[in-house]
């Protein structure tokens, strides 16, 4: 594909996916995001037991969720379309869930760069 039409085929893809671009973006401009870090903070130093073992389950549940998505990792390409969500690219697509659980509307395709961006910008959120 030559340039102009890659910028054309983006912006096409934009509008008409603009709705889920939308939403994935909100995550990285969350206005809450002082508050969401002071609560979780306190509620960390006093529940520590209760949450290690939440994470623990938590990963349990993760880790069979991601084996379930790379099962289905081809289908929900072809699907979805084979394209980083935020900027159209199709190098290094990754899947990234939005909830771990068996949905495929909870999955988001990102190119590595905007998968690593927005993991930084969800580990800032919930981070002490
Ligand atoms: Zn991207
Ligand atoms: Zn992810």
């Amino acid at each position: 594909m030559v340039k102009r039409d890659r910028r054309e085929y983006s912006r096409k893809y934009y509008k008409k996916n603009k709705e889920r671009i939308l939403r994935v973006s909100n995550v990285w401009q969350d206005k809450n995001r002082a508050r969401v870090i002071q609560n979780s903070r306190e509620y960390r130093k006093n529940n520590r037991d209760k949450i290690n073992k939440y994470y623990r389950e938590k990963l349990k549940i993760e880790k069979r969720i991601q084996a379930w998505t790379q099962y289905h990792r081809k289908e929900i390409l072809k699907e979805r379309g084979e394209n980083c969500e935020i900027c159209g690219s199709k190098e290094n697509l990754q899947l990234h869930h939005e909830e771990y659980i068996h949905d495929f509307d909870k999955i988001h395709i990102l190119c590595r760069k905007h998968h690593e961006k927005l993991h930084k910008i969800l580990r800032r959120m919930h981070e002490s």
